[in-house]
């Protein structure tokens, strides 16, 4: 019963491609039925033609055998036009469907994935429903319209051998039963294998800079090479099973030569019968399709829909509200200009190890706050609450007196301006990076952006300058530079709330020079809260904020804190700090 809801909601993806791609599948079974009956019609008028010597007849079958012939050309290229058109434009739809889908789940959800595991979803999966789309319906169409079509045509005709080929021909498939278990099995296990394969492939790319630092190549091959080899074994026991079943396929010939058997000792009795024979001897290769290929149908679609419930798992995905629901005891919030969190709390999975408890602070329109602890201590949670990618358990975030949840997400993530550790970088031009989805504001403000965040004399050394063509993984951009594309990118928004998370890896000199700058002039009359690693960034804040275990352990200004002798912030100021940075002057 799911299967068949799975089936039905594959097809519902056709969506404007329905009447092209239900005329083709339905065409293609019509004109393959069709073409065999008229070709029946005319082997028996020729037999007939030939038994009674008219000339006339013969030359009428002849004539008829070259007009069909003729039609089924055109006929199938019609059809069969209308059927991979309709297909491929349905498969565009699901991956279309697919890939809306994943940009707008929640990425709470989009955490419980595997990065790997959604693209081979995307990749394997959404092909596989595409040969779903074209191949099995195809075969669907010819075995349930030209297939049981010919079995009650040669019934009609004559009901004796009609039902003689339908019950040989019906071994054939009993035959394939037991196989269709393994078959099964092995068509999904090679599956699953091809996407460990393919996962394993992105993930040598993504990592190939631990790969290479940690000299794991060894290590990596010797992982994609059992992968590999599982995937070969799969498939080979898929072919071997395919191979056994597809002996069935070679044994039509058994049901046709029962059937000459039979219709010659009944033509011997009944010369008559000698045309009827001949229409069914037409129909004899369709009947035994039907059979042989049945369990071949059956296998694929099981596959086929394995792939599908992997899809339309992701696809019922529910998407992120528009708004963020307001958790229950949220106060209204009195807040003035600036950016509010009060009694804020979140946890990923249980309350037990929530990530944030009752964080409350303000950091007024123009300040500055620091954040600063150990690693675990929450400082990217509290980032990622306050861009609302995930749901508070309680407490709220308010920007110049207004809540989150009084704000569509997309009109409250636009009045942040978010500078990431390790910027990323989109497969496009720089140009089309720094501008970043908004409408373009053209080729000065782009460059004076650019300018600010001390980019523009590197992109000008670019083989072509703003227009060019960047990879993902930025391999041709060192880290300092890609901070500067993703700072230019802020400048460009020109959001009033800055966040930014600091580098922790060191940049050259010269890099971190100019990434400074280009930082000083985006903070330059923002709100801005930054995740800060350098003592530099952490005494220019108006406040530092200690955070640890989720808590607001300490706060107050640089000052305030170092007069606190056993306090953490003066231990990581003169642990951790001190090694990366020259200690205070004050
Ligand atoms: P920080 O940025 O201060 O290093 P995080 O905010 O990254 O700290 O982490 C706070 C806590 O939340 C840690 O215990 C961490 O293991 C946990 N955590 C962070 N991200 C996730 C996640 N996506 N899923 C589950 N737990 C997470």
């Amino acid at each position: 019963m799911r299967s068949w809801t799975n089936l039905r909601r594959l097809l519902s993806y056709a969506g404007d491609a329905r009447g092209q791609y239900i005329s083709g599948i339905v065409g293609i079974g019509l004109v393959n039925l069709g073409v065999n009956a008229l070709f029946a019609e005319a082997l028996a008028l020729f037999t007939k033609g030939l038994m009674q010597e008219d000339s006339h007849g013969l030359l009428l079958s002849v004539v008829l055998f070259v007009g069909i012939g003729l039609f089924a050309t055109v006929a199938i290229l019609l059809v069969g036009r209308a059927l991979v058109s309709g297909a491929s434009r349905t498969e565009r739809h699901l991956r279309s469907a697919f890939f809306t889908v994943v940009s707008r789940i929640p990425l709470a959800t989009l955490e419980r994935y595997d990065p790997g595991d959604i693209q081979s979803r995307l990749g394997n999966d959404v092909a596989a429903i595409g040969q779903f789309y074209a191949q099995t319906m195809q075969l669907l169409s010819n075995l349930m319209i030209g297939g049981l079509g010919s079995i009650a045509l040669a019934l009609i005709i004559d009901w004796r051998s009609g039902l003689l080929i339908t019950s040989a021909a019906s071994v054939l498939f009993l035959i394939t039963v037991p196989l269709l278990g393994p078959l099964k099995r092995h068509a999904k296990a090679a599956q699953s294998k091809k996407a460990e394969v393919l996962g394993q492939t992105g993930q040598m790319t993504r990592g190939s800079f631990i790969v290479r630092s940690f000299n794991l190549q060894d290590w990596v091959l010797q992982r994609f090479a059992g992968s590999s080899l599982a995937q070969r074994h799969e498939g080979l026991l898929l072919g071997w099973y395919d191979a056994l079943r597809s002996f069935t396929d070679n044994m039509g010939n058994v049901v046709s030569l029962v059937l000459i058997a039979y219709g010659a000792r009944r033509v011997a009795i009944e010369p008559a019968f000698l045309p009827r024979l001949a229409a069914l001897i037409q129909l004899v290769d369709e009947v035994t399709m039907f059979f042989s290929q049945l369990s071949s149908l059956l296998t694929d679609l099981q596959v086929k829909l394995a792939s599908a419930v992997r899809v339309l798992e992701l696809l019922d995905e529910p998407p992120e509200p528009v708004r963020l629901p307001r958790p229950p005891l949220v106060g209204e919030s009195r807040a003035g200009p600036g950016l509010s969190v009060n009694d804020l709390s979140f946890a990923y999975r249980t309350q037990e190890d929530a990530a944030l408890q009752s964080i409350s602070f303000s950091v007024a329109a123009g300040h500055r706050a620091a954040f600063v602890g150990p690693s675990g201590g929450g400082k990217s949670t509290l980032f990622k609450l306050i861009l609302g990618l995930y749901r508070p358990r309680r407490g709220t975030i308010t920007v110049d007196g207004h809540s989150i949840y009084d704000h569509e997400l997309s009109v409250w993530r636009s009045q942040f301006a978010y500078v990431p550790q390790n910027a990323f970088v989109f497969s496009d031009t720089v140009y089309a990076n720094i501008v970043g989805g908004m409408p373009d504001p053209g080729a000065e403000k782009v460059e004076r952006a650019a300018h600010a965040a001390n980019a523009h004399d590197f992109i000008m050394q670019l083989p072509n300058g703003y227009q060019t063509v960047l990879q993902e993984l930025g391999q041709n951009l060192s880290g300092g530079q890609k901070q500067r594309i993703a700072i230019a990118r802020a400048l460009l928004q020109d959001a009033p709330v800055l966040l930014l998370d600091e580098a922790t890896a060191s940049l050259d000199a010269e890099s971190e020079h100019e990434v400074q700058e280009a930082l000083q002039n985006l903070m330059q009359g923002r709100t801005t809260l930054v995740i800060a690693h350098r003592l530099s960034t952490i005494q220019d804040a108006d406040t530092i904020y200690y955070l640890e275990g989720g808590q607001l352990v300490e706060q107050g200004t640089h000052r305030d804190l170092m007069a606190h002798t056993d306090g953490p912030y003066r231990r990581l100021v003169e642990t951790g700090l001190k090694a990366t940075s020259p200690p205070p002057a004050s």
